[in-house]
């Protein structure tokens, strides 16, 4: 399990911790004033991202220290985790209130209101959706966007598998750790997050608790899943003819095993896996 089940789920998935949703840590003042700046300044990610960029510039030591001080601060802040649609169900199952909003690094990255995020609560109006409906300037509020969608558990779960065959890794996030606000439908070009994790060498956000596993006898080589596949995890054998997961590199997202028609993709518990049970 991840340092987040130790800390913050009591022996479980600490996204499957009701308690991590709680209207008591929504109503937390540092909390909600951290939620407020957030969504007031999308400018303030940009930034961040054009400063971090320089990093690859500095001394491989000198870059090593502010990889950690980042991360650390990011675990406390605003941090995530890479979480299949199984586990998205189980989380629509805890909670009252699901929104549909534009997404946040879209916004800051593309200037464009594209709806792959979802703010979760277990408050029937929605703890984040609450707090940020009072921003009448927020590029969630403003005048271009239609206010925020409610949707049933069988909406968003159809919305997140469309999201699924679009190839989009689904995560969770913290708004200050361990308060989970909202499930976001992540890709590397356009999320800052996955951006940070994976091309520039800063964790953001953990490896889900899964990894990949492909069954080779039912593999018939299509190669579908390998264009799928955002963490370079999936290769292809020219002599077996097979896809290969290098479990190593998988995040477990298991947007791969959605697009096998074979059925050979599975995901398996991370912790079992000897060589990528202690990789987050
Ligand atoms: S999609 Fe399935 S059958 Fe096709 S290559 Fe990948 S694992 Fe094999
Ligand atoms: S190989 Fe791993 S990281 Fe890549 S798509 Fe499949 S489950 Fe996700």
């Amino acid at each position: 399990m991840c340092e987040f089940c130790l800390k913050h789920g009591e022996g479980k998935k600490w996204y499957l911790e009701a308690r991590n949703y709680s209207e008591d840590l929504a109503s937390d003042v540092n909390r909600r004033q951290m939620i407020t700046e957030f969504f007031e300044h999308p400018e303030a990610a940009s930034k961040f991202i054009e400063k971090t960029e320089r990093l690859q510039t500095l001394p491989k030591f000198v870059r090593e220290w502010f990889v950690y001080l980042i991360t650390r601060k990011q675990k406390k802040i605003h941090y995530g985790q890479v979480v299949p649609i199984e586990d998205v169900e189980k989380i629509f199952e805890l909670t009252n209130s699901i929104v549909r909003v534009a997404c946040y690094c879209r916004y800051s990255t593309l200037g464009k209101e594209k709806r792959y995020c979802y703010g979760i609560s277990l408050s029937p109006e929605g703890n984040v959706a609450e707090i940020v409906a009072g921003l009448g300037d927020s590029f969630l509020t403003g005048p271009d966007t239609s206010g925020f969608e409610k949707l049933t558990r069988e909406e968003a779960l159809e919305a997140f598998r469309k999201h699924e065959r679009e190839g989009l890794c689904h995560t969770v996030w913290t708004f200050r750790t361990p308060f989970i606000g909202g499930i976001c439908n992540c890709d590397r070009s356009d999320c800052w997050a996955m951006r940070f994790t994976l091309s520039q060498g800063v964790p953001i956000m953990f490896r889900a608790e899964y990894v990949g596993q492909i069954e080779a006898d039912a593999c018939n080589g299509c190669r579908e899943c390998l264009r799928q596949c955002q963490f370079g995890a999936l290769t292809w054998s020219a002599s077996n003819k097979k896809a290969v997961i290098d479990q190593r590199w998988c995040y477990g997202c298991g947007i791969c095993r959605s697009v096998c028609k074979e059925k050979a993709i599975t995901l398996v518990e991370r912790a079992r896996c000897p060589v990528a049970a202690n990789l987050w």
